[in-house]
């Protein structure tokens, strides 16, 4: 297969770290290769912070801090307006450079990138709208009583490879409007991309200082900045397993701690929805990112009377999609973003069929240069498998029947994640109740558009602590204060 570069003078930038106002070819930590998934292919290399820079820019963002919380709500939100419209103007090439080093199609890059603008746009707005209340005080003599809400301070952020844009745009649009300032730390293997866009912000007028941005060994950046006596917030998103390490070490300096980790969303097929519409919309809901999206479809639930016909046409689907590299315009699915992904799908395929899984088609790595992975299909999975109850995070899709309502929300409730879930009815009543009772931090009934800029996204359980976006996302980076003013004398 030849790539088909849409225009070639669109290059991969050198990847830079910004600490204390300077961007950095280089830094103490040394550099490490940063490769194009679709050929295995080098692109470039990353600096990587040592203790010099993680110092620099944690002292940096302090300092960012002290003038960025001074500009008022006003001119917070104009930055952050300005923000979206220079990603707008600039989102071909930004996403051209998030194919290139994370894998998508680039039509879905240009999506994210617009969504980026949107997500900014909407927290610039809601910064004008950080509202307290007064309180009628309890004794005579009181001149005011109020709560107040204010910024907590220098952030240190952790974002992963998977929406190289849109995760870091989501913290950096939040704490921004609040009036925090960042340190973010983007996955190493897609640097470019949240390089891009903290150019936009510094171009539109975010002090220097108030965004850092580090890449390194995440072990020592993670415990460098979460103990920096700076850093007053910690803001992950990733797995479950690095979430609860970092929200360890947050809580051991009780800092104040948002995680947006994993999760295994269900997906109940109800005896009354219409087949063809769900078929269609949930084999481009599952393969989407090649399935490495924190709220993909995993598990469908499929009332039994659809159940064999559901399982052949879902396959089919998935077995027609076009693999490419994501330039290519005519690819629906990209590769995996790196290696190792390969190595675990194939670990969950071997187990599940081990466990008397049905594999329905996919199931091994593509021959072909790049991490390419058979879009996969099992049927009837043993609870047991690793695949029921571990995050895939990629291109496998498990398909289970099932007789009563009851029992469809039991098993859809049954993991200790609780990000996305999902159901398809045509019943009022049953949509309600499935609102009710799914376990899970963003519900969609009858479609798979739980992420918009207006609405609070984030987990239940072990999937997480806090949002992101909506209103809800702002006051992440907020702190509660109590005021009380009596008379002098
Ligand atoms: P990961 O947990 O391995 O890494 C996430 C980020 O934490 C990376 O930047 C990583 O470098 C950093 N990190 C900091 N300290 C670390 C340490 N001590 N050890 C390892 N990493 C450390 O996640 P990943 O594999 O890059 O991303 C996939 C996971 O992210 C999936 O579980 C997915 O569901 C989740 N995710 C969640 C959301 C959400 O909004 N809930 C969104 C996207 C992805």
């Amino acid at each position: 297969m030849t790539v088909q570069h849409p225009d070639p003078s669109l290059n991969y930038p050198a990847p830079a770290l910004h600490v204390a106002g300077q961007w950095l070819l280089q830094a103490s930590g040394g550099a490490r290769e940063v490769l194009n998934p679709a050929y295995a292919s080098t692109l470039g290399s990353v600096p990587l912070a040592g203790a010099l820079e993680l110092e620099a820019a944690a002292q940096s963002a302090q300092c960012g801090f002290a003038q960025w919380r001074q500009r008022s709500a006003l001119q917070r939100s104009e930055v952050l307006r300005r923000t979206a419209d220079l990603l707008r103007t600039r989102a071909r090439y930004i996403a051209h450079v998030l194919t290139l080093e994370q894998g998508k199609p680039l039509a879905e890059s240009l999506r994210e990138v617009t969504l980026c603008a949107d997500i900014i746009d909407f927290q610039g707005e809601e910064a004008k709208r950080l509202y307290g209340r007064t309180v009628a005080p309890r004794v005579a003599g009181i001149l005011s009583q109020t709560v107040v809400r204010q910024p907590i301070g220098p952030v240190a952020a952790f974002t992963p490879w998977n929406f190289p844009a849109n995760l870091p745009a989501r913290k950096l649009a939040s704490a921004l409007a609040a009036g925090c300032s960042v340190v973010i730390k983007p996955d190493e293997q897609t640097p470019a991309t949240c390089m891009l866009l903290v150019q936009a912000f510094l171009d539109a007028g975010v002090v220097p200082d108030a965004i850092n941005m580090v890449c390194g060994d995440p072990a020592q950046v993670s415990a460098t900045l979460i103990a920096h006596p700076a850093i007053a917030k910690v803001s992950v998103t990733g797995s479950v397993a690095v979430g609860k390490l970092l929200g360890e070490q947050a809580a051991r300096h009780v800092k104040r701690f948002t995680g947006e980790l994993g999760g295994h969303a269900p997906v109940i097929v109800c005896p009354d929805a219409d087949i063809d519409f769900v078929l269609k919309s949930s084999v481009l809901a599952k393969y989407r990112n090649a399935g490495q999206v924190c709220a993909s479809p995993i598990r469908f639930y499929v009332a039994r009377q659809h159940y064999r016909e559901f399982v052949e046409k879902f396959t089919q689907g998935a077995a027609a999609l076009r693999l490419g590299c994501g330039l290519d315009p005519q690819t629906q699915m990209g590769p995996l973003t790196h290696a190792g992904r390969i190595d675990c799908m194939e670990r969950f395929v071997h187990d599940a069929v081990a466990r008397g899984a049905r594999l329905m088609t996919g199931g091994h790595r593509v021959e072909r240069p790049g991490y390419f992975f058979e879009p996969t299909v099992f049927a009837d999975v043993p609870a047991q498998a690793d695949v029921m109850r571990s995050e895939p995070f990629g291109p496998i899709a498990l398909v289970q029947p099932f007789d009563t309502l009851d029992e469809a929300i039991a098993q859809a409730n049954a993991l200790p994640y609780g990000l996305g879930a999902y159901a398809f009815t045509r019943d009022l009543l049953t949509a309600h109740r499935l609102g009710e009772e799914l376990e899970a931090g963003m519900v969609g009934i009858n479609h798979y558009g739980v992420s918009q800029p207006e609405m609070p996204f984030g987990g239940w359980k072990e999937s997480g602590i806090g949002q992101e976006m909506g209103p809800e996302g702002l006051l992440q980076y907020t702190q509660v204060k109590t005021i009380t003013v009596g008379t002098p004398t």
